[in-house]
């Protein structure tokens, strides 16, 4: 029974980063078939942060977690982005969604 009420962690990540200061992400549903799990669920968070080029803005399924992310390495984005879906422990591209997301130097 509780763990029916236990929200995916990439869902509670959409609500407090897109919901609470100081975050300010704006998660901006794409329409898009999921790479991964082919539902049309691909959110695009957009965010200011330092380094972070806005047209590489990362994407985030929301209904199965998968995750594509431009890493920040030395100050600037990526051009080739990292993916994976697994949240505990989190894989290298959850990290650096969530670093992004809730804005950890
Ligand atoms: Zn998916």
């Amino acid at each position: 029974m509780e763990q029916r009420r236990e929200r995916p962690p990439w869902i509670r990540l959409l609500r407090i980063t897109g919901s609470s200061w100081p975050y300010a992400v704006w998660w901006w549903p794409t329409g898009d078939a999921c790479w991964a799990c082919g539902v049309p669920a691909l959110m695009e968070g957009r965010m200011r942060r330092p380094g972070l080029d806005m047209s590489r803005s990362p994407l985030l399924c929301g209904a199965c977690g998968a995750t594509r992310v431009w890493p920040v390495v030395f100050g600037g984005t990526s051009e080739t982005p990292i993916e994976g879906s697994t949240w505990t422990p989190p894989d290298q591209a959850v990290a650096e969604l969530r670093r992004l997301a809730f804005n950890r130097h």
